[in-house]
């Protein structure tokens, strides 16, 4: 097959020209409620820099959606996110989820990195802003491979802590927040990434979950 051309800038100032060429035709069944649907990024359809319609093609060994038209590839990539373990009195601390994916699931209080912080500070974050707490992360417990979570495959990056100060809140997208001695942990944990931090967190206690 010949190489096509791809005249970057040219095309990348006017947009939308093969979109119009396409023989394909999408049909938006309903409006998608954020809360209620979630459609993962590996389903995008079109180009986020020049608004072409992309294509599967194999690059490095791996089926990628590319832009035919500027060069863009989209590499699905996981994406980071940061739990924090935290004890007080022998008991864990657990954040119910309000939302999807998995709502009333319990977690560690975790969510994703930002571009602008640490993984040390996104866990300091998001304890913050689930439980109210404000916490220290100490040492790294655990690097883990999770997908399980709809939206996008999560590389997930587990820290010990320590509590410093503050009193335990749900913060917004927190249904519940609680400690659990290990008998007390509930059943219905969010994620299978979770579940395996708090069986090997326990185990090196010789402690065996029911989870
Ligand atoms: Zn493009």
């Amino acid at each position: 097959m010949k190489k096509p051309k791809l005249p970057r800038q040219t095309w990348a100032r006017s947009p939308a020209t093969k979109v119009k060429e396409s023989k394909k035709s999408y049909h938006r069944q309903k409006k998608v409620s954020w809360e209620k649907e979630i459609i993962p990024q590996s389903r995008f359809r079109y180009c986020p820099l020049c608004s072409a319609e992309l294509v599967q093609k194999k690059v490095d060994l791996h089926q990628r959606l590319v832009c035919p038209v500027c060069g863009y590839v989209y590499y699905n990539n996981p994406f980071p996110a940061c739990a924090v373990i935290l004890e007080k009195d022998k008991k864990i601390l657990l954040c119910q989820r309000k939302y999807p994916p998995y709502p009333e699931g319990w977690t560690l209080p975790s969510g994703f990195l930002e571009a602008d912080e640490t993984p040390q500070q996104c866990a300091i974050r998001e304890a913050k802003e689930e439980t109210n707490l404000d916490i220290a992360v100490d040492n790294l417990f655990g690097v883990y491979a999770a997908g399980d979570d709809p939206r996008t495959k999560v590389t997930l990056i587990v820290f010990k802590g320590r509590i410093i100060s503050g009193s335990l809140e749900p913060g917004d997208d927190a249904k519940a927040v609680g400690f659990f001695a290990p008998t007390e942990i509930p059943q219905n944990i969010a994620f299978r990434a979770h579940r395996q931090v708090l069986r090997e967190f326990y185990a090196l206690k010789n402690i065996t979950l029911s989870i």
